[in-house]
């Protein structure tokens, strides 16, 4: 690792007259992150893993240790909004904000970086800003800690955040239960929050001038790369189909061959030609996860198979066109095997894009760390799409994972890459807020405007 390298000149520093941060010595400590997470590890996990589920007492005394760590830190103000984020804040000279964001909550059975790595971060580098300044930033700086962004609980993820950007659905959140039938208007009632008012939340936003993500990467890439950071362009737009065709049921040993219109034949087609859709897509993904037969009896031909098909990428276009693709496909097979073949979409949301300012800071910043800067987009959701929707310049940077994988207690990561990933983060935060300040007159762009990142 190469620390210290000097900051690159920068055109959009040069005005900023605030900006007096680029020659002060910060006292950022990555290693008590790391000690931190393995403190908050012993108060909320067993052999099996991590067990914050949001609105949990684990999660709440989680919150509370949280809480208690930033207590330590003179003339940082906390408090939880609407829709039970906690937000802690250090007033600067100027109230545009620049905020980090993260998540203590966990799945059941979780890892012990995947959201509090984000957070712990954003604590220290909080702190480290709160001693180079004695208390007095040139911007306003804001660590928040979404509340339920992995929804284990009720099967909705992102809740806080949603509330937050405004785009969170009040019907079909209202209905939720979890397991036991225990409702999750009640059940957030216990920790003071009132579902009806949860959109309030979005008053946070009102001074936000960026908002940085650090997280895992929760899949292979960066390891397969051997690079410990790197930079996320946005999170990938998905198409979630059921495609269903129809042919018809006949005995398995009196139908030959060629008079058999077989639902399955025509569905098993899709599969290899989704991946050569997603091969021509240049970095989107297609699954079909799931495949259902009727009548599902090896003495008959299958007269009806319903396969659930996911599609992913981060440009709006080239999904379309993988989606078309995917619908010629299916008409194409299912006129070849004398069936019909039908969609119904279930769900889809359009990429998120991060700010672009920020992507190139944020490779300037893991370069500066001394690492190889490499951008992916990002195939799960996370609590930055939804700032980056409610119309805050966004970005996320991505920490490698080991084995690939996470929402299970294997999860890991090297401890110098976390070091790695605080030191690189921080300086992020550096940029950042000189851009803010710089950027006195920025356009903010439209809170809740529809399309600023579509
Ligand atoms: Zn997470």
């Amino acid at each position: 690792m190469v620390f210290g390298r000097p900051t690159p000149g920068n055109e959009l520093w040069a005005g900023a007259a605030c900006c007096k941060m680029k020659h002060m010595k910060g006292s950022l400590n990555p290693k008590r992150t790391i000690a931190e997470l393995k403190e908050l590890r012993s108060l909320t996990a067993d052999e099996n893993g991590a067990h914050r589920v949001a609105f949990t007492s684990t999660w709440a005394n989680a919150r509370k240790w949280l809480r208690s760590k930033l207590e330590q830190l003179p003339g940082i103000e906390i408090h939880n909004d609407a829709a039970g984020n906690l937000w802690a804040t250090l007033r600067g000279e100027s109230e545009k904000a620049l905020l980090i964001g993260g998540h203590i909550d966990s799945v059941p059975n979780g890892g012990w970086l995947d959201g509090c790595l984000d957070t712990m971060a954003g604590v220290e580098i909080l702190r480290r800003i709160q001693a180079q300044f004695t208390g007095r930033p040139p911007v306003t700086v804001r660590v928040v800690d979404w509340a339920d962004e992995e929804g284990a609980r009720f099967g909705k993820s992102l809740f806080g955040s949603s509330a937050c950007s405004g785009k969170i659905d009040m019907d079909e959140t209202r209905g939720l239960k979890d397991k036991e039938g225990i409702g999750l208007v009640d059940a957030i009632k216990e920790y003071g929050i009132d579902f009806e008012k949860v959109k309030d939340s979005g008053k946070e936003l009102a001074n936000a001038a960026a908002y940085l993500e650090l997280h895992i990467e929760q899949g292979p890439v960066l390891l397969d790369l051997d690079l410990p950071l790197g930079t996320v362009l946005g999170t990938f737009g998905v198409e979630r189909h059921a495609i269903t065709f129809r042919g018809q049921a006949a005995h398995s040993g009196s139908t030959p061959m060629n008079r058999r219109r077989d639902a399955f034949l025509a569905a098993a087609k899709m599969s290899p030609e989704i991946y050569r859709i997603a091969e021509r897509s240049d970095g989107g993904v297609c699954t079909i996860g799931s495949c259902a037969t009727k009548p599902g009896i090896v003495t008959s031909v299958i007269e009806e198979c319903r396969i659930a098909l996911d599609q992913r990428h981060l440009d709006a276009k080239v999904l379309a066109r993988m989606l078309q693709e995917a619908k010629e496909a299916s008409e194409c097979f299912a006129k070849e095997g004398n069936v019909s073949v039908r969609w119904k979409r279930l769900w889809e949301i359009e990429p998120i894009l991060f700010n672009k300012d920020l992507i190139k800071f944020c490779d300037e910043a893991i370069s500066e760390t001394g690492a190889k800067s490499h951008r992916l987009p990002s195939g799960p959701l996370h609590d930055a799409a939804e700032v980056a929707r409610a119309g805050v310049p966004t970005v996320m940077m991505f920490v490698q994972s080991l084995h690939g994988i996470s929402h299970n207690k294997i999860e890991d990561t090297k401890e110098e890459h976390l070091e790695m990933a605080v030191t690189a983060l921080d300086k992020l935060a550096d940029k950042a807020m000189s851009w803010i300040c710089g950027n006195e007159t920025y356009p903010r762009r439209q809170r809740m405007g529809a399309g600023t990142n579509s």
